[in-house]
């Protein structure tokens, strides 16, 4: 990029001295950082492609704040704390209103979570946000995917649908009324990641994953790492009270099981812990569902009343009209 667009971008995404532990941040060949040493570092990427992950032309302000968002849900599925992350930016042009904005909704998570920028690259070519977050936890608290076992409760934090049905919603797939636009687009942009959740359940939960994929999908990947089976009943599932007026039953189940983008945290407690858990919920400290059970076997099983439910799974769903 020309030296005008550097500076235009410096003068977005240069905020302040560094953050705790990191006495350089942005501005020199790297940043260095001196994270606990009683702790383990927990680092994560993702990367989300403009038509793909988000419409191109949402409002750069959402952008930024789902950019960060998703990032700090899987330091959440890990019960870790966040410390920073980095950034790599690729714009079509460095346009200042599109700077001003996505950097506003970038900071304001950064600033929720106590997450620093603390280093970066930006390049021009089509949209694409690369996002790698830092975090800290104690190692043997960490919540993993593989320590699944037979007998544990399977819960969901939250509600589970959401995200999908904002998806439809943004592929005009259904028409709402202005509140329930606004709630679930809120839910699409603004997922919250269970960061405080996920360090609440260390030391309760035995396996953990964020639901990113879909409930299906990613309870799938508990159980295969974990080489076990799960059941589901479905008549169990959370689903929000707008998306119990936006769609019947069954399609919000199947959105609940197997929609993606609803970054709630899924996870597995041993019968031994349930009453911490219990006193947790009964607290309000904390809000999940009990879903189903781990079992012996592979793979998800969904249930109703008993029997077995059949599961529409849907192809990932993408934004733009040239499918990537
Ligand atoms: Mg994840």
């Amino acid at each position: 990029m020309a030296t005008g667009e550097f500076e235009l971008i410096r003068h977005y995404f240069c905020r302040g001295p560094g953050a705790f532990g990191a006495p350089l941040g942005i501005g020199d060949d790297c940043a260095l950082v001196a994270p606990p040493t009683s702790k383990h570092l927990a680092m994560s990427m993702d990367t989300l492609v403009a038509d793909v992950h988000f419409p191109q032309h949402a409002d750069p302000e959402l952008i930024g704040e789902r950019a960060l968002r998703v990032n700090l849900s899987d330091l959440a599925a890990m019960g870790a704390s966040p410390l920073w992350f980095t950034l790599g930016l690729t714009i079509p042009k460095a346009e200042s209103r599109w700077l001003e904005g996505f950097s506003k909704g970038l900071f304001n998570v950064a600033h929720e979570y106590d997450c620093a920028l603390i280093g970066g690259d930006t390049t021009r070519g089509p949209l694409n946000i690369c996002i790698q977050v830092h975090g800290v936890v104690s190692g043997s608290n960490a919540l993993l995917r593989g320590n699944a076992a037979v007998g544990d409760i399977v819960f969901v934090t939250g509600t589970l649908g959401d995200g999908a049905a904002a998806v439809a919603i943004i592929k005009q797939e259904f028409e709402v009324g202005k509140s329930a636009f606004d709630y679930f687009m809120s839910r699409f942009y603004r997922p919250e990641p269970k960061v405080r959740e996920g360090k609440l359940l260390c030391g309760i939960a035995r396996a953990a994953i964020d639901v990113s994929d879909g409930l299906l999908a990613d309870l799938g990947h508990i159980c295969e790492v974990s080489g076990v089976g799960a059941v589901v009943n479905v008549e169990q599932l959370p689903i929000s009270e707008p998306l119990q007026k936006l769609a019947e039953p069954a399609q919000s189940r199947n959105w609940a099981l197997s929609g993606g983008d609803d970054y709630q945290l899924c996870f597995t407690v041993p019968r031994a812990k349930l009453d911490r858990l219990e006193l947790l919920l009964h607290q309000g400290k904390l809000q999940a569902t009990a879903i189903g059970e781990i079992v012996r076997g592979k793979g998800v099983t969904c249930l109703r009343d008993g029997e077995a439910f059949p599961v529409v799974r849907p192809g990932y769903q993408h934004f733009g009209n040239d499918r990537a």
